[in-house]
Order: C-alpha cells, then structure tokens, then sequence
C-alpha cells in the first residue's frame, strides 16, 4: 500500500453510504469505557444523521452506564441511552474506535444480532467483526475516517459535530505529538477549527481541569511508582498502580485517573510505562505506554487487551504484582525476540 492509497477499498465505503442512506434508524456503539475518539467519534456521526431526519441511538457497553467527566462538554450526548434500552436485534449498526467485538461489553450481543454491522475503527489489530469495514490503520483517530465518511455522505460538519471529531483528533495524537501526527491530521484539524470551535476550551475540559482530590491520588500513585532498569531487555519499565482504596479515602471516581500514565511516560529512564488502575469493583486496567522499541499493542493482546504498538491496555483479574509479573516478559524489545 502506497501513503496516499487508503486502507479502506472504495466498494466498502459505497457500501457503508448506501446502508447508512437508506436506514431509517442507526444503532451506534463504541468501545466500553470511552475515550474522547470513541465517544466522539460516535457522537459526531451520530449528531449529524440526526440533523438529516436519521433516528440515532447511541450508547456503549458498560456495566455502569455513565459518560466520563471529562467528556461531558462533548455536544450530542442526547443521542445517549443505556444498554438496556438499545436494540436487541438492530437493522443497522455502527461501532466506533473498537478493535473487537469483545470491547463492545454489554452491546457485543446486539451487534452479534444486527442486520448489518460497520465497524469504523483505526486499530491495526482490528478483527474484522462487521459486515462492511471502514478500518484505516494509517489514521490517526477514529474520528478521521468518520470525517471522511460524512463528506462521502455530503453531511454538514458544524462547529458542535467539528468539536466531536476534533476531541477524538487531539486526544489520539497526544495534541499533535505523537508519532501518528501525520500532515493529513494537522489538514484535518485546520478544517476542523475553520468551523469556530474553541481548542484551548476543549483542552482545558480534556487535560487541563481536575478536582482536588486528583492530586492527593496523582501524589500517591508518583510516590509508590518503581523504576526497573533492567526489564524490557535492558531499556527499562516505570510502572506504579491506583488502588480504588487510593480513590474512596479522597472521593475520587475511577475515570478521573486516566490521565497518572501521561505523567508516568515521561521518565527518560524507561522505555514502558505501566500505570495499573484499579476499578470500583476490584480489576485492574492496565495502561502502557512505549517510546517505539517495544511493541506494547503485541505484549497487551498476549493478555487478552490490544491497542496501539505504542500505546494499548488490557483487563486483569490477577493482583498488581501478578499482573505484571505476566507482563514483564512480554516486554522483549523488536528484533531482540527470538
Ligand atoms: P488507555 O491506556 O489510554 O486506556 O488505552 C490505550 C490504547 O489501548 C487505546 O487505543 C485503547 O483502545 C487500547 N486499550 C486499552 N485497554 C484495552 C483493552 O482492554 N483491550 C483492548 N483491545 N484495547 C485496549
Ligand atoms: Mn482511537
């Protein structure tokens, strides 16, 4: 494949118009535990097939069902409904930003059922669980290949749906850092702010704003954290873990910690950063993060997760220190497996 020849063949983006143009009604899912490119993905797809007439329900998996504070400010989250309110057997279904059918949770069943399911994503470890796929691994967010399908659907991208897909753009490029900040990205965000969106609003709800309580919990998962200089073959591993015990003695829900593995990354003297969240139940999600030399989407998918080669997560019932006694293996540099 050449850098100008998408992953996405053109007899399944016709596909994808011609089902979505002749639905009535559009059962959307993205992954459980959203992120801004899941649920903002979703959201802005969602809000403008509603504006065209489109009856739009939206929703994700979760045993819990509740938006992350940090994603609140996003516009469309009327379009929101629980799990148990979704179709059981939908006629059209789209899923956002999941890399599997698993990562739907509660919703896997309904796509499972569903007449004809589009999966839009831009996971390479994509399994291809849809009927027409939409998957570009080469964009940087999901929200890039929504953009894309909206002007293939000639759907006007205001400044609230622009705020949708912009939050998607920012968070999955690490605000245009990362790796994956390719030119058509940054084109992507010009459009996006030609609409009047307000970018230093958005980062300030995403990165920007926290309760209190946050730095009590960020000072104690920094305090515990340990360097291993010697694991992911010599390159080294920081790694540190938020018990909901940290979270209960200063009030703080689960999802106001997705933010500790951006300070964790940045020490020079680890090549993976693991950051071990623990839920309200009493799993671990597992954050990691490398630098390039280790493959983390490859070591995450060994433990049932998946992601990014520099940034994926996975599930653990196991305790702290038994999760990453099954992870440290996994962390072998490229080209030093044998
Ligand atoms: P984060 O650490 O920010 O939660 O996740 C980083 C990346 O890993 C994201 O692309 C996310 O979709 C992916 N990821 C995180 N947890 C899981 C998991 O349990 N399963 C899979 N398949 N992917 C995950
Ligand atoms: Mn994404």
């Amino acid at each position: 494949m050449t850098a100008n020849e998408s992953a996405i063949s053109e007899a399944d983006w016709r596909r994808a118009t011609e089902l979505i143009r002749a639905a009535g009604t559009l059962a959307l899912a993205c992954h459980v535990s959203p992120d801004a490119d899941a649920l903002g993905s979703m959201l802005g797809l969602g809000l403008a097939l509603a504006r065209t007439g489109k009856k739009v329900v939206a929703s994700f998996g979760d045993r819990v069902f509740a938006v992350p504070r940090l994603l609140r400010f996003l516009p469309g989250q009327h379009l929101l409904a629980e799990p148990s309110a979704y179709p059981a057997e939908p006629e059209l279904m789209i899923t956002f930003d999941a890399s599997t059918m698993e990562r739907l949770g509660l919703l896997a069943p309904h796509a499972g059922k569903a007449g004809e399911l589009v999966v839009i994503d831009h996971h390479v470890s994509n399994t291809g669980f849809g009927t027409v796929h939409l998957v570009d691994p080469a964009a940087a967010s999901t929200t890039m290949v929504v953009e894309e399908l909206m002007n293939r659907l000639g759907l006007t991208i205001d400044r609230e749906v622009a705020t949708c897909l912009y939050a998607g753009l920012v968070t999955d490029t690490g605000s245009f850092r990362h790796s994956i900040t390719t030119p058509a990205a940054h084109a992507m965000a010009g459009r996006l702010l030609a609409t009047g969106l307000r970018p230093e609003e958005i980062a300030r709800e995403l990165w920007d704003r926290s309760p209190f309580a946050y730095l009590r919990v960020l000072g104690t998962a920094l305090g515990r954290a340990t360097l291993e200089p010697d694991a992911a073959g010599g390159l080294g591993l920081v790694w540190t873990y938020v018990t909901r015990a940290d979270r209960a003695a200063e009030g703080l829900p689960y999802d106001e910690v997705e933010g500790v593995i951006d300070v964790v990354r940045r020490v020079d003297e680890a090549e993976v950063a693991v950051v071990l969240k623990e839920d309200d139940e009493g799993g671990w999600n597992v954050s990691t993060r490398s630098k390039g030399a280790v493959d983390m989407a490859r070591a995450c998918a060994a433990l049932g997760g998946g992601g990014h080669p520099r940034a994926a997560g996975f599930s653990s019932a196991l305790s702290a220190a038994d999760t990453m006694a099954a992870l440290r293996p996994l962390l072998a540099p490229e080209g030093s497996r044998p």
